[in-house]
């Protein structure tokens, strides 16, 4: 007799792993891997996925003793490699199985056991999306000689509606009052008759030009390099990584198009990550436009209905190529031959909730366990991905870099100045605007071009910088900006929670630490005032544009403001981070970054490096069209090697010092690190339980070479929703085992009234 492995779906901590369960006769062909089972546990019903099937039960149990699977509420949602992965997460990343493996399931699913308070008999709530059929109507044979009564009028138009094909009841219905009973009236005549045909929403295309896909006469030889080992890593079929190392515009899109191709002519398939926000219309184009019906889109902007029946065409096997946001990744894609990660540095690959995976990582894994290889593709690569290539390989893995440093047709990249701020502020100008991005702005309209204007966003701390010298303290012990407190006149440190007394401009006790000026004043300016300065330096009829979180509130004011600055001849866009990425106007010839190094001083480790991302993003929007582009960068810290990797176009730079100081401050990719936050109404029950998890830790972790457990202290976003949050900081050694650790240190504290605890393991959000 037949054994079910049964994850079960309550979501806590004190029930972890499988528990076996009986598969009785009547249920032996539908209680198969990837189901959703009703089975009995502790004395109540409980719903549960089953795992594994088994000719015996685990060794601990006696098969005597174990209980029955009593219902099958869902078919297979995975297979016994999708369990295998999901229950690598839930170890992996510290979160119940149940959490992991809910991402395998089938869309619009929601299936469990619920009762409506306390003592009330549980109930079972089944709620599935499920296929639609349509009701179709068309013309028999009989049709032929048929000839509808005189007075039969609506007979008639519905006859000569059909005889051009068959259509749907609902669309009939729309456009023909009455026409229901005339369909039943020639139906009984067998003149017409009406079938059930399965309809597939989500699949409607565009006809945008720029979403297809014409295949280039000659691959670039960086395209060809890249192919063969991606190819090589398919074909050696143990989850081999190729990282797409190449600059905007290089022909990466071309690169995994090829690739499938070649994985389509082996009988595998393909898994596409986008991020959400690049998921456009011409990406999903370019990709239907060479695979045609064989593609399949998942993403948050579709309804449950359409993602449910483009999750089905894969788990039917139609669709062979899945193109999507995240959660793509857990497509119930049978064989694919090849998972690529298009713009892999990207922090939205990271899950900020639980489970918090990292796609990158999860697909790792994924690759591995299906054979198959891993793309990952960027022109600005994560540091772990590209310390992997440099060792490498990474947990058995073989990582392989390819780059391609040119756009084919080589066109060129654009011009960048550095503006040194500091320099600006002691010549006299006070202006948001340096003297020669005034002089470029004004030339912009003078001669009716368009300009676009990146402020960086203040985010959510604030700090001190000196005017003269551009200083801006940090923490000695954690090598991370000081965010300054205004209420308090102090200055802390927001990863081991030190903090210091200091006054701000124009306080008369202001120092610099540095040189001793008394500009020490709090840092950031916004986009109304920059929009201002804006109307008082240009004329009139230059058109501004301000794209930021207040003037992109409604639902397509996002597109609206887009759309005028497209249509404008002569206009500048301002905006925040939000204009950097994917914007494509070939009229463009002026992009100018306000303040460069908000973003730079942000408390995150990873401060530099995105900054050094989002500067080479929006350096990439200057000069696309045939007018040559040129961007200026404002900035206090001019030989920053982030900006001058930028501005040399040179990412050595960047990296060879962003590497050493990671390495001096034991950051990844030399250490894994987690962050564990917690988060309640009560501020002395957080403070309490965060203690008491630091306390866990330092036991656990003990003296051990490699482990550093920082804090607690305050979040940076120190109170959210009315909740106060805290932290602790936990640094490993690269290879170190962080989620079982951290599992037991949270079991240990147990529950606590009102308390939320986040485990985020290889954490990329440190506010
Ligand atoms: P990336 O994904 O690296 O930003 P794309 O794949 O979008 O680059 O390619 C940029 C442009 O170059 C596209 O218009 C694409 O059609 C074109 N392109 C790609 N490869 C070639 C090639 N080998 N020859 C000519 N044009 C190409
Ligand atoms: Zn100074
Ligand atoms: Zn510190």
């Amino acid at each position: 007799m037949p054994f079910a492995s049964v994850v079960l779906d309550i979501p806590t901590r004190a029930i972890e792993g499988s528990f076996d369960y009986l598969i009785p006769q009547q249920l032996e062909d539908s209680c198969q891997v990837g189901c959703t089972v009703l089975v009995r546990f502790s004395h109540r019903s409980a719903v549960g996925y089953v795992a594994q099937v088994k000719d015996e039960p685990s060794e601990d149990v006696a098969a005597s003793k174990l209980l029955p699977v009593e219902q099958v509420l869902a078919p297979s949602a995975f297979d016994r490699v999708g369990a295998r992965v999901a229950l690598w997460m839930a170890r992996e990343y510290a979160c119940p199985a149940c959490d992991a493996i809910r991402l395998f399931l089938a869309p619009g699913q929601n299936v469990k056991v619920h009762r409506a308070a306390e003592g009330a008999p549980w109930e079972l709530v089944c709620d599935r999306a499920g296929a639609v059929d349509d009701r179709w109507v068309s013309l028999t044979q009989k049709a032929q000689d048929f000839v509808p009564a005189k007075n039969a009028t609506r007979q008639r138009e519905l006859m000569a509606a059909l005889a051009a094909g068959p259509m749907r009841m609902a669309e009939l219905r729309a456009t023909m009052g009455g026409v229901s009973a005339a369909v039943t009236a020639l139906q009984k005549r067998g003149v017409v008759e009406v079938t059930q045909r399965r309809r597939v929403r989500g699949s409607e295309g565009t006809t945008l030009s720029s979403a297809q896909a014409p295949r280039p006469q000659h691959l670039t030889q960086g395209q060809v390099r890249a192919l063969a080992a991606i190819d090589q890593a398919r074909t050696a079929g143990k989850g081999d990584v190729v990282l797409v190392d190449g600059v905007t515009g290089s022909g990466k899109t071309e690169v995994y198009l090829d690739a499938i191709e070649h994985a389509l002519d082996q009988g595998r398939g393909a898994i596409v990550l986008v991020p959400e926000i690049s998921l456009t219309a011409q990406t999903v184009g370019r990709f239907r436009s060479r695979f045609g019906d064989r593609v399949a889109v998942l993403h948050s902007r579709l309804s449950v209905g359409e993602r449910f029946d483009q999750w089905d065409l894969v788990r039917q096997g139609k669709a062979r190529v899945v193109v999507g946001a995240r959660s793509a990744l857990f497509a119930p894609l049978a064989d694919p031959g090849l998972i690529i990660i298009d713009e892999e540095h990207e922090g939205s690959y990271k899950q900020d909730q639980s489970p918090r995976y990292h796609a990158r990582e999860v697909a790792a894994q994924m690759a591995r366990e299906r054979g198959c290889a891993l793309v990952l593709g960027s022109a600005t690569p994560s540091l772990e991905s590209l310390q992997r290539c440099r060792a490498g390989s990474w947990r058995g893995a073989s990582w392989t870099r390819v780059s391609m440093p040119e756009r084919p047709g080589g066109s060129a990249l654009p011009d960048i100045q550095v503006v040194n701020m500091a320099e600006q502020f002691h010549g006299g100008n006070r202006s948001i605007f340096s003297a020669p991005l005034a002089e470029a702005l004004q030339e912009v309209a003078q001669k009716r071009q368009k300009a676009v204007l990146m402020l960086n966003r203040r985010g959510f701390a604030s700090f001190l910088m000196c005017r003269d010298c551009g200083c801006v303290p940090e923490c000695p012990h954690c090598s991370t900006a000081l965010t300054y407190h205004e209420r308090t006149h102090t200055l802390e440190c927001h990863t081991c929670g030190r903090s210091w007394p200091q006054r701000a401009y124009p306080d008369p006790s202001t120092r610099c630490p540095n040189c001793g000026s008394r500009y020490m004043a709090a840092f950031g300016v916004g986009t109304q005032r920059v929009e201002d300065e804006l109307r008082a330096l240009l004329p009139d009829d230059v058109d501004i544009v301000r794209m930021d979180a207040d003037t992109t509130k409604g639902k397509g004011d996002h597109q609206r403001l887009l759309e005028r600055f497209d249509t404008s001849a002569c206009a500048v866009l301002v905006g925040t981070q939000m204009i950097a990425k994917g914007l494509d106007f070939p009229e463009v010839t002026l992009v100018g970054v306000v303040n460069a190094d908000t973003t730079l001083k942000l408390p995150d480790f990873r401060a530099a490096e995105r900054t050094y991302d989002l500067l080479e993003q929006v350096a990439g929007r200057a000069g696309r069209g045939d007018t040559p582009g040129r961007v200026i960068v404002q900035t206090y810290w001019a030989n920053h090697p982030a900006i001058q990797a930028v501005a040399q176009h040179d990412r050595a730079l960047f990296e060879d010092a962003e590497l050493a100081e990671r390495q001096e401050a034991n950051y990844p990719p030399f250490s894994r690190l987690a962050n564990v936050v917690v988060w309640g109404k009560n501020a002395a029950s957080v403070r309490s339980t965060c203690d008491a998890m630091a306390h866990q830790l330092r036991e656990r972790v003990g003296e051990r070479p490699g482990w550093e457990i920082l804090g607690p202290a305050d979040c940076v976003k120190a109170r959210v929703k009315d909740r106060t949050r805290r932290h602790v900081l936990v640094k490993a050694p690269p290879t170190a085992d962080l989620g079982p650790l951290l599992s037991e240190c949270a079991a240990a504290i147990g529950q606590r009234m009102g308390m939320n605890i986040a485990l985020d393991i290889d954490a990329y959000d440190m506010m």
